[in-house]
C-alpha cells in the first residue's frame, strides 16, 4: 500500500497533477502554542476576511474538475469555522478523500460522530503534553487536556484512523516517553517532529522552542529513529509543491503548497486551473530542481535534506538560497539515513543502520521506531 501510495504521487508529480491538495479553512486558532507558525488568535477580525462556505464549495468543485484525489482540511484549528462539516461533507461528496488535521479540543461526543459519518481517511490529532497542567502551560488553553483526550479514545472507538502528532520542542520533551506510551497502549500510530519552521509573517520566535543540538541527537539515537534517503540527484525535483499539491489560504490565495508565503493567484481574479497551468510562480517552483539551489547539488548531507523553497523564501528572501535551520536539521540526521532499492514490486531496505544506530539498536534491542519521523513536510 506504501509504495503503491508513492508510486501513484510519483506519477502525479511527472505529469504535475494535483493530487493532494490543502485546504486551510481559518488561521485562528484557539491555542497559543510557542512553536506554531500560526499568528492569528481565535477572537481575531481576520475571520471577516476568510471564504465563505459557498467559496469553499466552489474550491472544492474546482479542485474535482482538476481531478485531485484528496484534500486535507486544515488551519488554525477547522473546527472553529462554524461550517467545518458542511464544507467536509462537500468534500466527501464530491468523493474526495478528507483528512482532518486538530487539535482535538473542539471535538464533542456529538462531533465524534459526525465525524465517523465522513468516513475520512485519519484525523491527525497534535498532543500537546501528558498531563492536565503542561498542555496548559504549553498550548495557554486552561482546560482542553480531558477534551482531546477523551476525543481520541472516542473517535478510536468510533472506528476512526487517528495519527497522533508529537512535536518534540522544549517545553514537551520531558513528557515525550508518556505521551508514546500514552498512545501505544491504545494503538494509535504516531509520528514525531523535530522541524520547527518560523511564523507566517517570517517571525523566527518558534525556533526559541528548539530542543539544543546536543539533546536532539541523543533523542534520535535513544529513540532508534531514522530516516529514508532523500533525493540526490542534481536533476531530481525537490518536492511536490506545484507538482503533486497545491493549498488554498483561508483568504484564496492559491499557494504551491501550505507552508508557501508567496500565492501563483487569488481565487478573486483567476481559477485553480488557470493558476496550476500558467501561473508564473508555479511553474518556477515545479521546474525547480536540486542543483538549482545554492550549494545543494554537490552537498555532502544531501540524503538526509528535504531542501524548502518556502522556507529558504520566508527567510533569506530566495528560494534558491538554503536557510541555515534546513541545513542543520539535514546535519542531526544525517547518521541516521537508510537507503532502499526497489525489489520485485516493493521496496527493500539495503542499507539499515548507521555505525551509530546499530549501537543503539544493540544495546536495547529495539529497532521498531525506523520510519516514525516526519520527513519532509506534508507536501
Ligand atoms: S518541501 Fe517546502 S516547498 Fe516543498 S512542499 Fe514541503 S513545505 Fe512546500
Ligand atoms: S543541507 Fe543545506 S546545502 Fe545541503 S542539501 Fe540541504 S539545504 Fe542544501
Amino acid at each position: 500500500m506504501y509504495y503503491a501510495t508513492n508510486v501513484a504521487v510519483w506519477k502525479a508529480q511527472q505529469a504535475c497533477q494535483p493530487l493532494r491538495t490543502t485546504i486551510e479553512l481559518t488561521y485562528r486558532c484557539n491555542f497559543t502554542c510557542p512553536h506554531c507558525y500560526c499568528v492569528v488568535p481565535e477572537t481575531s477580525s481576520e475571520r471577516a476576511r476568510e471564504l465563505t462556505t459557498e467559496q469553499w464549495y466552489d474550491v472544492l468543485r474546482q479542485l474535482a474538475d482538476l481531478g485531485a484525489l484528496t484534500v486535507t482540511i486544515t488551519g488554525g484549528e477547522p473546527l472553529l469555522r462554524p461550517d467545518f462539516f458542511d464544507i467536509a461533507r462537500r468534500a466527501r461528496a464530491l468523493r474526495f478523500g478528507v483528512r482532518i488535521f486538530s487539535n482535538a479540543s473542539l471535538i464533542t461526543d456529538r462531533k465524534i460522530e459526525q465525524i465517523a459519518a465522513l468516513r475520512p481517511m485519519s484525523v491527525d490529532v497534535s498532543i500537546y503534553g501528558a498531563s492536565r497542567n503542561r498542555y496548559r502551560d504549553f498550548t495557554g488553553a486552561a482546560s482542553h487536556y480531558d477534551q482531546s483526550m477523551r476525543a481520541i479514545d472516542r473517535l478510536t472507538a468510533a472506528g476512526v484512523t487517528v495519527i497522533a502528532k508529537l512535536n518534540v520542542v522544549k517545553g514537551l520533551l520531558n513528557d515525550f516517553d508518556e505521551m508514546v506510551a500514552f498512545l501505544e497502549e491504545r494503538k494509535i500510530r504516531w509520528f514525531h517532529n523535530l522541524k520547527i519552521v518560523p511564523k507566517h509573517d517570517c517571525r523566527p520566535t518558534p525556533y526559541e522552542q528548539a530542543v539544543d543540538r546536543r539533546a536532539a541527537q541523543r533523542f534520535v539515537s535513544e529513540h532508534h529513529f531514522s530516516i529514508d534517503e532523500n533525493k540526490t540527484e542534481p536533476d531530481d525535483h525537490l518536492c511536490n509543491a506545484a507538482r503533486a499539491t497545491l493549498a488554498i489560504s483561508p483568504y484564496g490565495e492559491i499557494l504551491p503548497c501550505f507552508r508557501y508565503r508567496i500565492a501563483g493567484g487569488a481565487l478573486d481574479d483567476a481559477t485553480i486551473r488557470e493558476v496550476w497551468e500558467k501561473s508564473a510562480l508555479f511553474n518556477r517552483v515545479r521546474q525547480t530542481t536540486l542543483k538549482d539551489l545554492k550549494g545543494c547539488g554537490s552537498c555532502g548531507i544531501k540524503s538526509s535534506c528535504s531542501p524548502c523553497m518556502a522556507l529558504n523564501h520566508m527567510m533569506t528572501g530566495d528560494p534558491h538560497v538554503p536557510y541555515h535551520a534546513v541545513c542543520d536539521h539535514a546535519a542531526l540526521w544525517q547518521p541516521y539515513v537508510r537507503r532502499y532499492v526497489p525489489d520485485s514490486g516493493s521496496t527493500k531496505e539495503i542499507a539499515t543502520h548507521s555505525p551509530k544506530q546499530q549501537e543503539s539498536v544493540a544495546r536495547t534491542g529495539n529497532s521498531s521506531r525506523h520510519l516514525r519521523q516526519i520527513s519532509g513536510c506534508a507536501g
